[in-house]
């Protein structure tokens, strides 16, 4: 049994559990390549015009794999932590790509309701019966991914750099390296220091956003802007750096919301779409970033 791993969206999060829990159920795993200019042709050819750039990608990495396999994974997030919501495109995703995407091979589509163990388990178990394995095997491999998984931490926290900056945004723009073009190893180059999310304590977050006169339901929208307002609010970086899709309705708020909580801090919004060129992103990050260095000094 060969099943498809596209490496968009939530992939560079959860692909520890997913890739694991797969495997230990003895399926053959086939994973999309790192996103690449095919793919993104393919995003763009398959899926409707005024998707995201993000889904667009996700549709291009299902197609460059949909032949390869017997079955593809498309997760249908309804949410990522208790009681918050997640854009709508998630929980749409497997209709979206089922009626863009000829031809495909059976589609695992179960629900994910969060990530705590007691709903991550529902969900590995329904796959497990899907999969016609027996209760133990889905309880092991359950178990298994589930400690790979809580070992892994995404996030980026450089030291040692004269100058640091906030990178934030959606983790499929912030790890996606074609997407962003690269942009943690350019700061880095440029002797520049990058700090994400993850490495933002939970507490630290949920204190910005609960001044807010009318909190974000959404658990993008809260992560981001709680990041940028407790790290800029608390002098802990140089500047911030936004990388937002182009027609993301959840970022053209959280950017207002952020501008307006830091008044005159550096912030650099970069909107990225399947037209964006590397140029004229590096010609902005530079500009950015010298005038931070004359801030400094
Ligand atoms: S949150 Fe924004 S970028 Fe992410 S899938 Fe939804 S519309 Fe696209």
């Amino acid at each position: 049994m060969k099943i498809g791993i596209p490496k968009g969206l939530l992939y560079c999060k959860y692909y520890p559990f997913v890739n694991n829990f797969f495997s230990e159920l003895g399926a053959e795993i086939i994973t999309s390549e790192d996103t690449n200019r095919e793919i993104l042709d393919l995003g763009v050819k398959f899926s409707v015009d005024d998707a995201c750039l993000p889904v667009k990608i996700f549709h291009g990495h299902v197609a460059s794999i949909k032949d390869k396999c017997d079955f593809i994974f498309i997760p249908r997030f309804m949410e990522v932590d208790k009681g918050q919501s997640i854009c709508p495109k998630f929980c749409g995703l497997p209709e979206m790509v089922k009626n863009s995407i000829p031809e495909l091979p059976q589609i695992i589509t179960e629900p994910i309701y969060g990530l705590n163990d007691k709903k991550l388990w529902e969900f590995s178990r329904k796959i497990g019966k899907r999969l016609k394995k027996d209760r133990k095997s889905i309880e092991k491999a359950f178990i298994d991914s589930l400690a790979i998984q809580k070992k892994f931490n995404v996030g980026k926290y450089d030291k040692n750099y004269k100058l640091k900056i906030a990178l934030v945004g959606h983790p499929y723009n912030i790890y996606d390296n074609f997407t962003n073009m690269d942009i943690i190893k350019k700061l880095n180059k440029m002797n520049i220091g990058v700090v994400t999310e993850e490495y933002v304590e939970k507490e630290s977050i949920d204190e910005e956003v609960n001044k807010l006169f009318k909190r974000p339901f959404w658990t993008f929208a809260r992560n981001s802007y709680g990041f940028a307002a407790h790290v800029g609010e608390h002098k802990k970086v140089d500047g911030i750096i936004y990388i937002s899709s182009f027609a993301c309705g959840i970022d053209s708020v959280v950017i207002e919301l952020i501008k307006d909580k830091l008044n005159n801090f550096p912030i650099l919004v970069l909107k990225v779409d399947e037209q964006t060129g590397e140029a004229g992103v590096e010609t902005r990050i530079e500009a950015f970033t010298d005038m931070l260095e004359r801030r400094c000094s």
